[in-house]
């Protein structure tokens, strides 16, 4: 099926203890279609009563969720894995993703194998996560065990809308917490189907979805006390109205937030793998990835050989439909993105940058935008200050590489990072530049395996490895005497 043969269809927004909820006071809203600006689907949501409902379910699950034994956990996370992996649903969803966002159907179908990952990566931490005891002070032994954090709020962003939810349902559960969920509604039906099969492998209350007006259902879980945490994706701006909401409960926060990533090319890097390298960070999900390359600093004397580089590279995109497998650059997620991005060049263009336009052929419906190069634009210029998420990166000279890390220290955003060139070197850069995640001669870090997380604007926190588990477990110590 092509993009502009969908029929539009209705999405039942609300799932409370396993089942689809028919709201007491509708919200509705369009999904629409990146590819081709049509409608996709009308979104059924909740408001406050479907989000006190969901808690309530949750309060219920809360207890036998936590006594569950680690064991049947971790299974439980292994058939939810097997269940994403399972055709031909897998390739629905991926199918799914790429319609509601745009994203590239090779991008979509990596995306349900990553969020399986995750699952998988969780059932084993769970069971290596022991606790321990000490007898250090005499007539006394010290038993400190990990205890579930509790409730644990999930609201995530469309750019990954299954991955990402995966990255947090699958250590919270894993944990032994009961979550609520309110995925994006910009793209809505693959993370409602992920909730499905979750929902599938756990007891009735442990995962409650409701999508709504996103500020009444995050606002209706977050003032209660009875929820512990909060698991937030999304942009800084929604991050710092979530931080401040829960300061009065003190309840945890794992925030994962706006990026703006150097990607730094060495002297001794061949500029044209270094170009490469920058496309696939760039470009993946047609520049709307909170790790995206965008400041692209280059040596002073290799600026205009590296800008030929990477236009070759961009001028080769193939802009269309993401179902396509032929095409390399898909839409921008929302009708307002294009005009956005085109605002950040005209003002970068403004500072004094000059500003290069891939010569690719851009469909005329749709979302999309062409592949834009800022040659140097003003320090000031948004191109450089903000996260611009889209597909413009924005070239940077520099004399000496600690200009580079001195930069990086300064900026608002400390999220993902990239150095291409001798490896050994290359390290010792990354390592310096103050971000939480850094590709060296690769586009791709994150894996289930390791933390990621972001500092400063970028959030707080981290998701995956054995640190993206810790942060939905409390510490819990007894002293026992004799
Ligand atoms: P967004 O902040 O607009 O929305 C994220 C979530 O917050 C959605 O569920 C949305 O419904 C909800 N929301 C929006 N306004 C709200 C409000 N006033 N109160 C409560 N909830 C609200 O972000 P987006 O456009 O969906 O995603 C893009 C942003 O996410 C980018 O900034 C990107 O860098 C960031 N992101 C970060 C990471 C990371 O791991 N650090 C990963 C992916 C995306």
């Amino acid at each position: 099926m092509t993009a502009t043969e969908a029929t539009v269809h209705t999405l039942a927004g609300v799932r409370i203890n396993g089942e689809p909820v028919q709201p007491a006071q509708p919200w509705r809203t369009v999904v629409t279609e990146p590819a081709t600006g049509q409608d996709l689907a009308q979104l059924i949501g909740g408001g406050k009563a479907e989000a006190m409902a969901a808690l309530d379910a949750a309060a219920s699950a809360e207890r036998p969720w936590a006594e569950t034994a680690v064991a049947a956990r971790a299974e439980a996370l292994r058939a939810i894995a097997a269940d994403l992996r399972a055709e031909p649903g897998a390739e629905q969803l991926a199918v799914a993703i790429s319609r509601e966002t745009g994203k590239r159907i090779a991008e979509s179908r990596a995306e349900v194998g990553l969020s399986a990952a995750f699952f998988e990566w969780f059932a084993d931490a769970i069971r290596s996560r022991h606790g321990q005891s000490h007898s250090v002070v005499p007539g006394l032994r010290h038993e400190v065990i990990q205890r579930p954090l509790g409730i644990v709020a999930v609201l995530t962003p469309w750019n990954f809308p299954v991955s990402i939810p995966a990255r947090k349902i699958a250590p919270a559960l894993a944990a032994g917490c009961p979550l609520l969920f309110k995925p994006s509604e910009v793209a809505p039906e693959s993370a409602l189907r992920l909730a499905e099969i979750v929902e599938a492998h756990v007891p009735a209350g442990v995962l409650n979805t409701v999508v709504g007006d996103p500020a009444e259902v995050s606002g209706s879980w977050l003032d209660d006390p009875r929820v512990r945490g909060l698991t937030f994706t999304g942009s800084t701006r929604v991050g710092q109205l979530l931080a401040a909401q829960t300061a009065p409960n003190f309840t945890r926060n794992v925030l994962e937030l706006g990026g703006n990533a150097p990607f730094v090319v060495l002297a001794e890097a061949d500029l044209r793998r270094a170009a490469e390298v920058l496309a696939i960070a760039k470009f993946r999900n047609n520049g709307q990835s909170c790790i995206a390359a965008q400041q692209v600093w280059v040596p002073d004397h290799l600026v205009d050989s590296y800008a030929n580089a990477f236009t070759e590279v961009t001028d080769e995109l193939v802009l269309g439909d993401p179902l396509d497998p032929s095409t390399t650059l898909g839409p921008l997620a929302l009708p307002s993105d294009p005009g956005r991005v085109a605002e950040v060049a005209q003002d970068a263009a403004a500072s004094g940058a000059t500003v290069v336009t891939g010569k690719v052929n851009v469909p005329a419906n749709g979302y999309f935008a062409a592949p834009v190069l800022c040659l140097q634009p003003g320090a000031d210029s948004r191109a450089v200050t903000e996260e611009i998420f889209g597909p413009m990166a924005v070239l940077r000279g520099y004399r000496d590489v600690d200009e580079v890390i001195t930069a990086t220290r300064t900026q608002r955003y400390g999220l993902g990072g990239y150095v291409v060139g001798d490896p050994l070197r290359a390290t010792a850069v990354a390592q310096a530049l103050d971000v939480g995640i850094v590709g060296v001669n690769n586009a791709t870090p994150n894996t289930p395996l390791v933390p990621f997380g972001g500092l400063k604007h970028s959030g707080l926190g981290w998701e995956g490895g054995q640190a993206g588990l810790d942060v939905f477990l409390t510490q819990h110590t007894t002293a026992v005497g004799a």
